[in-house]
């Protein structure tokens, strides 16, 4: 136990040490079982790493290499999360992605049937997008519209981002209609990796990701916010490999997330195989292990 701030999530300062990287650490909390960094940096450092334009394109440590190449690793992800969507709220209607990046899952909802908006903190990317897209794009939650409520608020990867998830959660949960559904990912904390091997896990990524949740962790996030009929899931199974096996298949692991593998189709091929034989592994050595690496949510606005 250390004494340490409390806890984003549950409140709780009853934490541990995990992991320190480039100057910051993470704790994790006892009683929820979130990863946060703590001391937390103050909102201006953290606001300032999103307006570098190198964040999108270039600074692979706490950005992204490319995220146009990032495309096709996020599509499948964007295609099956927009079903879900449909399914849950058939009629559509207006849909407010936050953190929506270069507008991807702005144009595959509007493909949908959605009417689309988002929220971007990188002001040249919101610019860039709101152009490209001719949509109405704003920097911060706090600049929508005042009147402007949706039916669907989606944050993909995002909630991690925030020093002040629940209260970020509840400034969403007021801009859904009552009926609306917010559906969000974010790394899964309980991962075998987060738990057992954490220099590893490359989502303790500072100061980028200042709060990590576990399934539990993240059900009382969306609770204090105000949200009910909340459901948690998990989707993307890595399993732990043969040490052999991950040594020799990592650059394919890197290329994959980064979207630079080629041939694309092949090099998925072979890493579902690879995933598979993990998999059968893991179920005869280490069973009771997590191994879903995302977690994913949806939850509503009580009407
Ligand atoms: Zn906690």
């Amino acid at each position: 136990m250390v004494a340490t701030e409390p806890c984003p999530v549950c409140g709780s300062v009853d934490a541990h040490p995990v992991v320190s990287r480039r100057g910051f650490s993470y704790v994790r909390c006892h009683r929820c079982q979130a990863a946060y960094v703590a001391p937390a940096p103050s909102a201006e450092e953290v606001a300032n790493i999103y307006q570098d334009p190198s964040y999108f394109a270039g600074n692979t440590e706490i950005g992204y290499g490319d995220y146009v190449a990032m495309h096709k690793v996020l599509a499948p992800h964007f295609r099956r999360r927009l079903w879900i969507l449909g399914r849950w709220l058939p009629e559509r209607g207006w849909l407010l992605d936050v953190g929506c990046a270069d507008g991807f899952f702005l144009e595959l909802a509007r493909a949908d049937g959605w009417e689309v908006a988002g929220v971007e903190i990188s002001e040249p990317m919101a610019e860039e997008t709101a152009r490209q897209l001719g949509v109405p794009i704003v920097t911060s939650i706090e600049k929508l519209p005042e009147d402007a409520v949706y039916d669907a608020v989606t944050l993909w990867e995002v909630v991690e981002h925030f020093r002040e998830p629940v209260a970020e959660l509840r400034r969403l949960v007021r801009r859904l209609r009552p009926g609306g559904a917010l559906m969000l990912s974010t790394p899964n904390v309980g991962h075998w990796q987060a738990m057992n091997a954490p220099d590893a896990w490359n989502m303790f990524c500072p100061p980028a990701h200042l709060v990590l949740f576990t399934d539990v962790s993240l059900k009382v996030a969306l609770e204090k916010a105000g949200y009910s009929g909340i459901r948690i899931w998990k989707v993307s199974p890595l399993p732990p490999l043969p040490k052999w096996l991950e040594k020799s298949t990592a650059p394919l692991a890197r290329r994959l997330a980064d979207g630079s593998a080629r041939p694309w189709m092949l090099a998925r091929a072979l890493w579902l195989a690879v995933r598979l034989l993990g998999w059968a592994w893991q179920r005869l050595t280490r069973p009771q292990e997590d191994i879903f690496a995302t977690l994913e949510a949806m939850a509503w606005r009580p009407g």
